[in-house]
């Protein structure tokens, strides 16, 4: 017995270490499991637009969740992954870069767990989403470009000893991508007794890239036969990279799409699961998410409209192939954060943004089904 070691920071032989990281950890993931359970799954709602013969559009209303946004998922999943890596513990301050609604769903999840959080947030980051994270006890550091925000946080993390949660390197991998109650698991079991159980698409924009990643993956797993196309904003790196195969494009301006556009292909960002890419220009997002809203009767986010637009892309081509089927795609956030720009005239002005044009197009295609192909001449 005499030879046997014990690791130093234990106490000495033929006594057990205390379990008191352990008892926290287990106390932490049974909060988190609660949050679950008070959840309820996210409806997948079901407009009708009577130009769009033959397709039916479902949206998953990700608005819903406790902290209003789809970035309620990837809180919980990177918290769980952090916590059962052993690298999230009693007292660990958590630090995040963020463009907002990721910020909010994690102070919502520090709060829970009584862990000092801080959020890295570009200057423009909305008010609402401050608000929001102050609100739940967490502190806004801001940088004056959307590149600053990894480097900062990595930074802040070390200096306080604290964890760097990481989403757009750990959101594809912390994710079960399997199943596992997933978005994309609970889209395909929420279709079953449609028409067209497997839509022909699903469509969707890119922040971190984790739920194209997720969604792609679990459509090839699953062998469904649904194609994913992933809609890039004007100013952002993944279409780019996709078209040329090269992840080291940048780009220099920052996006002004909240939640999606990137200025660095992001790790979690899996091109090879993508089937088609399209990118569009922000008055056409901004014009799809004023139509929508419209046609929902409540207001949906910026980065919803992006998704909208190329939906109706999407249909405009399988219509003018005489194809049918269904088409999915996600409402990703509520309007109320953007009432201060994307619905306010004077921010769109300011921005050079004109939105008519494109919102005419829309609305005729979803009361006619004519469509414009045109509209996306200015792109790229
Ligand atoms: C993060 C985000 C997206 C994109 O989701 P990813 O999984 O990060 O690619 C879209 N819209 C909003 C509002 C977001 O916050």
């Amino acid at each position: 017995m005499s030879d046997t070691q014990s690791c130093p920071s234990c106490p000495p032989v033929m006594r057990l270490p205390e379990s008191e990281d352990r008892d926290w950890a287990r106390h932490a993931i049974g909060i988190l499991q609660g949050d679950g359970r008070r959840s309820a799954d996210t409806h997948l709602v079901n407009p009708v637009f009577k130009g769009l013969k033959g397709i039916s559009i479902y949206l998953k209303d990700e608005s819903t969740h406790p902290t209003g946004s789809l970035k309620h998922r990837l809180a919980r999943s990177l918290f769980l992954y952090g916590i059962c890596n052993g690298r999230i513990r009693k007292g660990t301050t958590l630090v995040e870069a963020s463009s907002g609604s990721t910020a909010v769903s994690e102070a919502y999840f520090a709060h829970l767990l009584d862990l000092p959080f801080i959020a890295v947030m570009p200057r423009s980051t909305s008010s609402q989403k401050i608000e929001a994270i102050e609100r739940f006890g967490g502190r806004c550091h801001f940088v004056e470009s959307p590149g600053e925000v990894y480097h900062v946080a990595q930074r802040l993390a070390e200096e306080a000893k604290g964890y760097y949660l990481d989403q757009f390197t750990y959101a594809e991998r912390a994710t079960d991508w399997r199943g596992n109650n997933n978005i994309a698991e609970s889209i395909f079991e929420q279709m079953q007794a449609e028409r067209h159980p497997h839509p022909a698409w699903v469509v969707m924009s890119a922040g971190t890239g984790g739920t194209s990643a997720t969604i792609g993956r679990y459509i090839r797993y699953r062998h469904f036969p649904t194609r994913l196309c992933v809609v890039d904003v004007e100013y952002s790196a993944f279409y780019d990279a996709y078209c040329s195969g090269d992840v080291n494009v940048t780009c220099e301006r920052p996006s002004r799409i909240e939640g999606i556009g990137r200025p660095r292909v992001e790790p979690s960002f899996i091109p090879g699961v993508i089937d088609h890419m399209i990118k569009i220009p922000d008055a056409a997002s901004i014009a799809a998410m004023h139509v929508l809203s419209e046609r929902l009767f409540r207001r949906v986010g910026g980065s919803t409209g992006t998704n909208f637009f190329g939906l109706c892309w999407i249909a405009g081509c399988m219509m003018a192939a005489g194809e049918e089927g269904s088409l999915v795609s996600l409402i990703c956030d509520s309007g109320d954060r953007y009432t201060s720009t994307y619905y306010n005239p004077d921010w769109l002005r300011e921005n050079g943004i004109d939105i008519e044009p494109h919102r005419q197009m829309i609305e005729t295609f979803l009361d006619t089904g004519k469509f414009d192909p045109l509209i996306l001449k200015d792109t790229r």
